[in-house]
């Protein structure tokens, strides 16, 4: 049997092609996708590459399925079980089952996963970099990555997960809390999950973002403030909001190094005093653990960080390219891509 799927060879690249399909390892699921979201991820991994890229590759880190087909163990524990449990156990699941997948597989023994950052598993493999991912009509994934779609969500909402995943991280690194003002660089999609995810921490979020009328589809009408923030979040890739951002925080506050630069933009200079006489702190942030995907499903099912609005394009996979186009341009807001 063959499935489609978008190819990448070598980066600038991609073709959409048909591939055999891979029967799952004895510890692992094989899921029908039913969306994947497209993020500033794949343009950069297609258009430029990405420095956990091992090609050739196909891509896709935002997955929502079902489950067709389980390996052996899977199905063994799975027929043991009767329970469904919401942590790393991958007993209970069943095929028919929808899932969304954390997209890392970790090792679970150094230093980084016993510290609860998996994400910084010095052996992490990413789905869509290391491994195949979703932009295909079926992805394999280790079922210890798999974790349980509530049926008061649609596929789409949960998909949501993985980019409000990443927000999370951040704003656990950021110290985010009731009461704390963040301002927010961008109010693209990930700018506008970080703000819904600090207010529902209980924080006051801002965002800043050139074009006005994004920043005011999170705000209103109201302009942004003068003022500085205990946390700064830059969600655009761009030095100029990073040289902005560092100048806006109050004492003690932290300045979240969400996006990453391109190398031409990699050096900025940072007055170390600054730091010193305010007790700043800089923090980088990138990825996510496995728990920030529970916390972050929870999160969208009890409605405390909507994601409806935020869809403004459904596209075929074969439309791929005509999707990345928008990405670049910014615009719209989601798009979310059926195989
Ligand atoms: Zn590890």
């Amino acid at each position: 049997m063959e499935m489609k799927c978008v190819m990448v060879r070598q980066v600038g690249d991609f073709e959409i092609t048909r591939t055999p399909l891979q029967n799952p390892l004895e510890d692992e699921v094989l899921i029908q996708v039913e969306v994947t979201g497209l993020c500033r991820t794949d343009l950069k991994l297609i258009r430029v590459g990405h420095r956990d890229l091992v090609l050739p590759r196909i891509p896709g880190e935002e997955v929502v399925g079902i489950i067709r087909k389980m390996g052996s163990a899977v199905e063994a524990l799975s027929s043991q079980a009767r329970v469904k449990e919401i942590d790393t156990s991958v007993a209970g699941f069943r095929e028919g089952d929808r899932v969304y997948v954390y997209p890392g597989v970790w090792c679970g023994n150094c230093p980084s996963c016993l510290a609860g950052a998996q994400n910084l598993c010095r052996s992490m493999r990413v789905m869509g970099f290391h491994r195949d991912g979703g932009f295909a009509e079926y992805v394999i994934a280790p079922a210890k990555s798999l974790i349980a779609v509530s049926p008061q969500l649609n596929a789409e909402q949960a998909v949501f997960a993985e980019p409000l995943s990443c927000c999370l991280n951040a704003l656990e690194l950021g110290d985010v809390g009731t009461g704390k003002t963040v301002g927010v660089w961008g109010a693209g999609p990930a700018g506008t999950l970080l703000h819904r995810a600090a207010k529902a921490l209980g924080a006051r979020p801002f965002n800043i973002d050139p074009d006005r009328r994004r920043a005011e589809l999170i705000h209103g009408a109201t302009s942004c403030p003068d003022t500085y923030f205990d946390v700064c979040i830059v969600a655009v890739g761009s030095k100029s909001a990073y040289e902005a951002a560092i100048t806006r925080l109050n004492p003690r506050g932290r300045l979240v190094v969400f996006s990453g630069l391109s190398p031409a933009d990699d050096q900025l200079p940072v007055s170390f005093n600054q730091l010193h006489y305010n007790e700043q702190t800089l923090v980088g942030a990138y990825g996510c653990s496995y728990r920030h995907g529970v916390q972050a499903l929870s999160l969208i099912a009890d409605g405390r960080v909507a994601v409806d609005d935020m869809i403004s394009h459904r596209m075929p996979l074969d439309d791929l390219g005509a999707a990345l186009e928008m990405v670049e341009n910014r615009r719209g807001m989601k798009i979310l891509l059926y195989p």
